[in-house]
């Protein structure tokens, strides 16, 4: 099975059990909405009924009074004509839905009869002639039609009894009973109400049935992407750090119920924040992607990655049998990510830093491991990043938690645990030391000299750099007052040092108070502080130079966009990086930058400062380029200041490193 993305069982697996989900709750909410259907239902019949009852009332009204009108209409008197019970019995043959109607004359005796009594009993015929609400109609013929719609009236669904007073000239003269057929309307009105009624069903219950199962479906999608988002990264789609932590202690356990080892490796971008800043958030978003796409084709049954960080990536690698059949894995792993990709139509080298631990022979606990594996990273950062190692005994002491070297960090400035070691830049035409460079020291009172490398990052992090960084100043200034002149100092300013804004003021006052001459005193920048700052950078930059002090660019062509800063600002000093010095002598193509770098400095009249020169050979063919000073191991280590200072004005001490052989095109440069 593979951890790293659900598989397609896992996938279906889910969405099955969303789908579950989602049918039993249309299901309760549909049997609710039946439920509510059929009262509705219920109601509406009700309704119907009654409505039907009504509109059959009163059409058996109408029908009657309709009835009625053309009866009285015929004869030309009333009174005659109900005299004359001939007339009221060729009324029985006349068209209409009367179909049985009893004559009574003004005392309510029966008169004329058609049969009303096999339709009403006598008294509910007594009822009927003794209700009298009315309702007037005009009269033509000296007689009034009033039609009886009392309690009396009791339509039935199929016949409708309505009682009709007659009045002549000279007043009431008797009363008819009509029945009045409704079958056929009955039927109508029924299968009217029926349709009108299913129709209302549907629609109320159709369309709330269709919204909820839409809104429920709608739900279970958004519960599922809140589920899925909770447990993964949402750029990269590999599951964060909680996943991680809980697949971790699930494989520990499977681990441990094993003879196989369990490998937990954290993998980080080595200077992401430069590509950040230098390329813009959508290249660091291809970096990440591209991380990402390597991991996924990499590891397969037996590996589980995840992001953790901003710039960080985890994975265990299980069921294997040697620490050396990881080391062998993540050895791949580290060519396969550092390998140059495109951003932005320009190609980048991404190298990552890696660090391991196994289980159960480093650690059998999940946050253990983890420790390890970061120790093991720190020590993979400590040598510059690009690099991987695994967790050995003693690296506990060498690097201890993160958390507890911040604090003694905070400590370390006031317990004086720093230092600064001074490392000689030697002119090549004079032959002579012309400044030193001021690297800091930290004497850990445990763990001993820990390198900047592992604190600087720290310290710039929590800003803890900007007291710190005060205090290499000060120190630097201190010393170098005491040298002999013209010799200078050269120290380190991180981007950090600048975000306060009184760094003019500040070298301005130390100066003052040291008594060092400003053009005794150069500051090296890197290319983070021009990438990451705004135009206030060059403001401080001019500020500083006004005072006299000069500016050196450090670690030239590690960066991104070197070549764009140096035309910007006008830097004295151009500090070529170690690592170009020490690859020149082994690839042709490093060793053509180094020349053109050396060529572009004395085209713009900036001084060339070469790194980390160890060897004879790349100090021959430095100078050969025409690079104005040096600075390495070579020419000496970083020391104290005082043995710094006893050094001084003794002859100039060669101690080359090894040689190495120099490629076939360096006869020519
Ligand atoms: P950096 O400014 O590039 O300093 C040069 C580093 O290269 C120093 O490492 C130095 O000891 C080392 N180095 C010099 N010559 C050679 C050589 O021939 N071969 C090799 N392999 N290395 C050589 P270090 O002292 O460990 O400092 C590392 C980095 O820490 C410095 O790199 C600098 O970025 C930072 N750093 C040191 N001191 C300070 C400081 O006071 N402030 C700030 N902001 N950063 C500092
Ligand atoms: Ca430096
Ligand atoms: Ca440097």
């Amino acid at each position: 099975m593979s951890y790293l993305w659900p598989t397609v069982e896992e996938q279906w697996g889910r969405t099955g059990m969303s789908k579950i989900i989602s049918i039993k709750r249309d299901l309760k909410t549909i049997l609710g909405l039946v439920i509510l259907g059929i009262s509705m239902l219920g109601l509406g019949m009700l309704l119907a009924s009654t409505v039907k009852d009504i509109q059959l009332m009163n059409d058996g009204k109408a029908e009657a009074k309709r009835w009625a009108r053309s009866l009285i209409n015929g004869p030309a008197d009333a009174t005659d004509a109900f005299n004359n019970q001939s007339f009221f019995l060729k009324q029985s043959g006349s068209v209409s839905r009367v179909f049985v109607f009893d004559v009574f004359d003004k005392n309510g005796n029966l008169f004329h009869s058609t049969g009303l009594s096999d339709w009403h009993p006598s008294e509910q015929i007594s009822d009927l002639l003794n209700s009298p609400v009315t309702l007037n109609r005009r009269d033509k013929k000296q007689l009034t039609v009033q039609l009886h719609a009392g309690e009396g009236d009791t339509p039935t669904t199929n016949y409708a009894s309505v009682a009709i007073p007659l009045y002549s000239a000279s007043g009431y003269i008797g009363s008819i009973i009509a029945i009045v057929d409704q079958a056929e309307q009955a039927r109508y009105l029924t299968q009217s109400f029926q349709i009108i009624v299913g129709i209302l069903l549907l629609i109320a219950i159709g369309i709330p049935s269709v919204l909820v199962i839409f809104r429920t479906r709608e739900q279970v999608k958004a519960e599922e992407r809140v589920r899925y988002l909770s447990g993964h990264d949402e750029l990269t789609g590999l599951p964060n750090r909680s996943s991680f932590n809980a697949h971790l202690s699930e494989a520990l356990d499977a681990c441990l119920e094993t003879d196989k080892h369990l490998a937990v490796v954290i993998i980080d971008i080595d200077r992401f924040k430069q590509i950040n800043d230098a390329l813009g958030h959508n290249a660091g978003d291809t970096v990440l992607r591209r991380v990402t796409a390597v991991l996924n084709s990499n590891i397969r049954e037996n590996g589980f990655a995840a992001r953790i960080g901003s710039d960080q990536f985890a994975l265990t690698l299980s069921a294997f049998q040697r620490r050396e059949q990881a080391a062998v894995f993540v050895a791949t792993l580290s060519d396969a990510l550092s390998e140059p990709l495109w951003v932005n139509g320009e190609q980048i080298t991404c190298a990552v830093s890696l660090g391991g631990a196994v289980a159960p022979v480093d650690a059998d606990d999940a946050s253990t491991l983890m420790r390890q594996a970061n120790l093991a990273l720190g020590c993979a950062k400590a040598e510059g990043g690009k690099t991987f190692k695994f967790f050995e005994q003693g690296m506990d002491t060498a690097f201890i938690s993160r958390h507890e070297r911040e604090n003694d960090l905070r400590r370390a400035l006031d317990a004086d645990q720093f230092e600064l070691a001074y490392q000689p830049q030697v002119d090549c035409e004079r032959e002579e030391i012309c400044g030193y460079e001021a690297l800091l020291r930290w004497n850990h009172p445990r763990d001993g000299s820990i390198s900047p490398a592992i604190f600087i990052p720290m310290a710039e992090e929590t800003e803890l750099i900007v007291p710190i960084g005060e205090w290499v100043l000060r120190r630097a200034c201190q010393e170098a007052a005491a040298w002999p002149k013209p010799l200078k100092v050269a120290v380190n300013l991180s981007p950090v040092q600048f975000k306060p804004g009184n760094i003019v003021a500040l070298v301005k006052e130390i100066l003052e108070e040291t008594g060092l001459e400003p053009n005794r005193l150069e500051v090296e920048i890197t290319e983070s502080l021009l990438i990451s700052s705004t135009g206030k950078v060059a403001e401080y930059l001019d500020g500083l130079r006004d005072l006299g002090v000069s500016i050196a660019m450090d670690d030239f062509g590690t960066g991104y966009s070197s070549l764009s800063y140096i035309s910007c600002f006008p830097f004295n000093k151009i500090k070529i990086d170690k690592s170009f010095v020490q690859s020149m002598t082994k690839d042709t193509a490093i060793l053509s930058i180094v020349k053109c770098i050396i060529a572009m400095g004395s085209s713009l009249g900036v001084t060339i400062v070469a790194e980390g020169v160890e060897t004879a050979e790349q100090n021959r063919i430095l100078r050969s380029m025409g690079c104005q000073l040096v600075q390495g191991y070579i020419y000496g280590r970083p020391v104290s200041g005082a043995k710094c200072k006893k050094r001084i004005g003794k002859p100039l001490k060669i101690t080359p490193l090894k040689q190495t052989k120099a490629p076939k095109a360096l006869s020519a440069a």
